[in-house]
């Protein structure tokens, strides 16, 4: 058997997956381990609602964890498909969207494992490129599950003092807002690289913003500087 009959490696992190499976239980408590999600999913969706529209827009929400925003994007009118490494997650999310009366196909499997009937419009990817072992590969994977016209909504954190300061040592060491080790700042990741794999994935007409999230209002809002928490929205490229 030669190397290229091996399967290729999944782009999946287990202990990543162990951490947020731990998480799953509470994960729809306000002020439970994902509160920051909660908190700051209205300025998210506030930044796709601004740049797209959703209602009857096929989307697929990668590393959807709990269905914190496929449920606030179903909400406003988006067909929504969440998929997420965990499967305690998945269980999660499917019946907390039951209890919602919203209807969103859940699997639990990895964005390059998913197969859909028909590519869709939009591909939200918000919290995860931080967590994967290739994120360049992941867009790849996102890329594909497009069509032509497709767009892509990204959210992930610098990596800059701010972020290390803002998202390690006062999220998670200050204010326990996040439990400890969620975060690992070497696996933040600059605008000038998400921007360079976006393109080699085939996306174009890139727009960013940061967000700023205020843990004293617990409000997140849009910002000029990319610093810290930063939203990227790309175009399958013509
Ligand atoms: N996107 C959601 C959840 C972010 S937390 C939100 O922003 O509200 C990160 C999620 O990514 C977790 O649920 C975790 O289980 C999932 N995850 C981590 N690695 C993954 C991978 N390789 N493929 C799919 N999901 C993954």
């Amino acid at each position: 058997m030669s190397i290229t009959d091996h399967p290729p490696m999944p782009n999946l992190d287990a202990s990543e997956i162990a951490k947020f499976s731990a998480l799953a239980p509470d994960w729809w408590d306000p002020q439970g381990p994902s509160r920051t999600l909660h908190e700051i999913n209205p300025c998210r969706v506030g930044f796709i609602t601004d740049a797209t529209s959703l209602a009857g827009r096929r989307v697929l929400d990668v590393g959807c964890g709990g269905g914190i925003l496929s449920e606030a994007l179903a909400r406003a009118g988006a067909i929504v498909t969440g998929v997420d490494g965990s499967a305690a997650c998945i269980d999660v999310a499917r019946a907390h969207a039951a209890t919602s009366g919203l209807d969103i196909r859940y699997a639990a499997e990895t964005v390059e494992a998913h197969r859909a009937a028909a590519p869709y419009d939009i591909v939200v990817c918000m919290e995860l490129l931080e967590h994967v072992p290739s994120p360049a590969d992941l867009l790849a994977a996102c890329r594909a599950q497009l069509g032509s016209g497709g767009e892509i909504f990204v959210a992930t954190l610098n990596r800059t003092p701010q972020a290390y300061a803002a998202a390690i040592v006062g999220a998670e060491y200050l204010l326990g807002l996040l439990p400890r080790g969620t975060h690992d700042y070497r696996s933040f990741i600059r605008p000038s690289e998400l921007a360079r794999w976006l393109r080699a994935a085939g996306f174009d007409r890139l727009h960013i913003a940061g967000m700023r999230y205020n843990p004293f209002t617990r409000q997140a809002s849009l910002t000029r500087d990319p610093d810290v928490n930063y939203l990227v929205h790309a175009r399958v490229a013509e």
